[in-house]
């Protein structure tokens, strides 16, 4: 490490330093970038719980990079350049928004103690969360109205943070599933550049996420230096392990694909302009009057073959680019109630993609249906 660099920050894990001289590259570089120093240093329950892990913080900096690397080829802007070594990367300058975003996919931790859920039990759907980084009030839950009220982020900043969060949770989902770890909830810090772009930074690790055996449902992540389980570095290790291994297969996938016939195709890239039909119903456990009268009136009309009918709503939109992820979340946030309302899309290209693509019509993405 460079005697000359400026700490410009200490946190409960990291270190953030500007970088001494030649140590970020040229001066241009230097100027946009931060040096992020991982610590072993481990805290739980607002500080109250203090300890060390040992080797924490080279897992931490690497499995981060491994993930902030795959989320980049993905499409997904981080703060990630490169690492400097095994316990230090070099960053882009961002402001960090005060927010952290919760992604959750399986009820564990306050979540299970907030809702009375069983830990384990998944969730019919994603929950994402927002708290308010202040360690005085101990980061507490808030949602849209407080990010407002508080004016910590517009409106566009909080949807993109949304948006990224949820993406960010189908990549590293999927590529965990791999490693044999199952992503059950994660914490997500995002920051603005010189130019106000909101891109995802601080780090993604066995601190800020929670990682199980996909067969065993081991918990190999912080709780087991929380919950005092024992094994704590070994569990650290493990992950990185995994994920080291992991990554090898995600490259070794990306160069076939390239060797294949380049990157993938437009339209998967969401770069054609698509429509979508979203079709909305009541759930089957809720009283649907208009049906029933519909029902009664066709029955009327001697239509005795009907046995049960739902009325719902159908939707169509016409889309810039294609994104199943963006639609979902359309249902999601706006054109179901998901309280009571099941839905399902449709997303296909608006003209003919690429040769070598699927024809034009053919489905690109379906899902979402609601539980
Ligand atoms: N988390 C985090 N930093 C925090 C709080 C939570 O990285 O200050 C992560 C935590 O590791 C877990 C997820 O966010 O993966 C959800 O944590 P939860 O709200 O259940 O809190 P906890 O049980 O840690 O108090």
């Amino acid at each position: 490490m460079d005697d000359s660099r400026r700490k410009l920050y200490e946190g409960k894990a990291k270190i953030v330093w500007e970088a001494g001289p030649g140590e970020a590259g040229p001066g241009a570089e230097a100027a946009r970038t931060y040096i992020v120093e991982y610590k072993d240093d481990a805290t739980a329950f607002d500080g109250k719980k203090r300890g060390r892990i040992g080797g924490k913080g080279r897992v931490n900096n690497l499995v981060s990079a491994l993930l902030f690397d795959l989320l980049e080829r993905e499409g997904v802007p981080t703060h990630f350049v490169r690492t400097l070594g095994d316990r230090e990367m070099l960053v882009r300058r961002v402001k960090i928004i005060p927010v952290e975003v919760v992604v959750r996919n399986v009820a564990a931790g306050s979540l299970a103690k907030r809702l009375g859920l069983e830990e384990g039990a998944p969730l019919a759907r994603t929950v994402l969360e927002h708290y308010y980084k202040s360690d005085e009030l101990g980061d507490p839950l808030i949602n849209r109205y407080h990010l407002r009220t508080l004016d910590l982020a517009a409106d566009p900043e909080i949807d993109r943070m949304e948006s990224l969060a949820l993406r960010i949770n189908d990549i590293l989902g999927g590529a965990l599933e791999e490693c044999g770890l199952r992503l059950i909830d994660f914490k997500l810090e995002f920051g603005r550049t010189d130019t106000g772009e909101v891109i995802l930074a601080d780090e993604i690790s066995p601190d800020t996420c929670r990682f199980w055996d996909t067969e065993t449902n081991e918990k190999l992540d912080k709780d087991r230096f929380r919950r005092d389980l024992g094994d704590v570095e070994e569990a650290y290790e493990e992950v990185l392990r995994r994920v080291t291994a992991g990554a090898e297969k995600w490259r070794v996938r990306r160069r076939g694909a390239r060797a294949s016939g380049g990157e993938r195709p437009a339209h998967a890239r969401g770069e054609w302009p698509a429509h979508a039909r979203v079709f909305v119903t009541l759930k089957s456990t809720v009283l649907d009057p208009q049906g029933a009268a519909v029902e009664n009136a066709l029955r009327t009309l001697g239509y005795d073959e009907v046995k049960s009918v739902r009325v719902g709503k159908f939707i169509t939109l016409e889309l810039t680019h294609l994104s199943p992820e963006r639609v979902d979340e359309m249902c999601r946030r706006l054109l179901a109630n998901p309280v009571i309302e099941d839905y399902r899309f449709e997303v296909v290209p608006a003209t003919a993609p690429p040769a070598g693509s699927p024809p034009p019509g053919a489905p690109t993405g379906t899902g979402g249906k609601g539980q």
